[in-house]
């Protein structure tokens, strides 16, 4: 979730020079990454049930689902979730959720298990929220999943001060793992997996003094980190509707700062950047756009002026890149879709901006 690097670096220029969002090369963009990724997502392999949702769900905000295979994709999906053997295996602390990928399947050698050392089985909170998504927006019930190990599994995840380690061992904790463990309860109708007042204890510690939120308590505000804060709130019921006319007492955060804080990152040319004094990026749209949607204020956005910018970040070859004139990438151009379906471009569908899906996906239609 946090501001990525670019996979092709010094790219030729390859932003389209249409002035409007070109919908039908979007689609054939993705319907393309969905036969064949091309070479440098190589190196990203661990995370291919992230490349898939970005594919998915984004085919779904373009209204072309059709374009895919559901049952096969329903299949390879299911295929990644981690099961434990019986009922010792799963309180022996680890986490049964989803694998990114099939290589992270694999097990490691017999020695270890000899030595009798506690093979983590891979599977990942990321990548869980991922493959939820992914069902959900494919239309596949999720109380056929086996959500008891995963729920019961998850508890295991949350550290003391509420933050979520997104594998049982020895990774960081932050705001992006709390927010896919939001998700991921929110997704399956079961908020077992997780201590919600904790969790929320741990997002107020994040705000910093300007208002936006860092990703661990006292770092930079950083506009993902804020939409995890923002979108966890929400999806564990702890923001109002009308929470912009609250008095700030009664609010869990302070939202005045953070409203002036996520409206000063719409830049000069139009484009929300994701901290102070950086150039705008494509996928800040979403992430800033949407804690604004959130909050009830993406009506003070400048609504031109942002589309204005996202259009000079759409390729020629469909898809959205980081910056004007760069290759698009999977990320940006989901993202980029995202952004334009809160600025209500026709023939998009709506999204659950909390969720990270379309509105029609998340209430199960
Ligand atoms: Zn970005």
């Amino acid at each position: 979730m946090a501001d990525d690097d670019p996979i092709w670096e010094d790219a030729p220029d390859s932003s389209s020079s249409s002035s409007f969002f070109d919908r039908d090369r979007h689609i054939r963009f993705l319907e393309m990454m969905y036969q064949l990724l091309p070479s440098p997502y190589q190196s990203q392999e661990i995370n291919r049930l992230t490349l898939v949702y970005f594919v998915v769900a984004g085919l779904d905000i373009l209204y072309a689902l059709d374009r895919i295979d559901k049952e096969a994709v329903i299949h390879w999906v299911l295929s990644l979730q981690a099961h434990p053997k019986n009922e010792v295996e799963l309180n022996n602390g680890q986490f049964y959720g989803f694998h990114g990928s099939r290589s992270s399947q694999y097990h490691l050698t017999d020695d270890r298990v000899h030595e009798q050392v506690a093979i983590p089985n891979g599977s990942h909170l990321a990548s869980t929220y991922c493959a939820l998504a992914i069902l959900k927006t494919v239309g596949y019930d999720l109380s056929l999943v086996d959500f008891k190990s995963l729920s019961r599994s998850m508890r295991n995840l949350q550290q003391p001060d509420g933050s979520f380690m997104p594998i049982h061992i020895g990774a960081e904790t932050d705001l992006r793992f709390v927010f896919c463990a939001a998700a991921i309860c929110s997704m399956l109708k079961n908020w077992s997996g997780m201590d919600r007042e904790k969790a929320k204890d741990y997002i107020i510690s994040c705000q910093s003094y300007d208002g936006g939120f860092g990703l661990i308590p006292g770092s930079e505000s950083h506009g993902g980190a804020t939409y995890c804060a923002v979108a966890s709130l929400q999806l564990m019921g702890f923001i109002d509707k009308d929470i912009l006319s609250k008095n700030a007492s009664s609010c869990t955060i302070n939202v005045p700062l953070l409203l002036y804080w996520s409206l000063q990152r719409q830049a000069q040319d139009g484009g929300f950047q994701g901290r102070t004094n950086k150039p705008a990026d494509t996928c800040y749209a979403f992430w800033v756009g949407g804690v604004l949607r959130i909050l009830g204020a993406d009506k003070f956005i400048d609504e031109g002026g942002l589309r204005g910018f996202l259009l000079t970040c759409q390729s020629e070859y469909g898809g959205f890149s980081k910056f004007p004139g760069s290759l698009p990438d999977l990320y940006h151009s989901y993202y980029g879709f995202c952004a334009f379906s809160l600025l209500k471009e026709r023939d998009l569908n709506a999204l659950c901006v909390e969720l990270g899906i379309t509105a029609i996906a998340a209430i199960g239609l």
